[in-house]
């Protein structure tokens, strides 16, 4: 058979990489843009690969590095979802707490 398999003589693109880096970014962007669930107001945030968290502003300010993830470097979003009640969630990036759907601490 023909079929001979070459060591990589030039650089190319993972493709499975590609899908992570577009979903990653897709995932910051509509975070960003969209910070709360509709309907019912309730706020999201991002998890990373790793299991941490990320808030709405660290999607926006470190897009880059978000849409550019190697997929092993810690910067992979891979899903959003809405904080329900964990009033200690905080964002991995930046330390802010990420507000929660129904267990808020009392305004004091
Ligand atoms: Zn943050």
């Amino acid at each position: 058979m023909g079929m001979e398999i070459h060591p990589l003589s030039h650089p190319i693109l993972n493709p499975i990489t590609m899908s992570t880096q577009s979903k990653s970014l897709r995932l910051a962007d509509q975070l960003a843009a969209h910070p709360y669930a509709w309907p019912g107001g309730y706020p999201m945030f991002g998890i990373f690969s790793d299991g941490g968290a990320c808030c709405k502003r660290c999607a926006e300010s470190e897009r880059e590095s978000i849409g550019t993830t190697t997929g092993t470097d810690g910067w992979t979003l891979i899903a959003l979802d809405v904080n329900w009640e964990d009033p200690t969630l905080h964002c991995d990036l930046c330390s802010t707490r990420i507000e929660s759907a129904y267990t808020e601490p009392d305004d004091d």
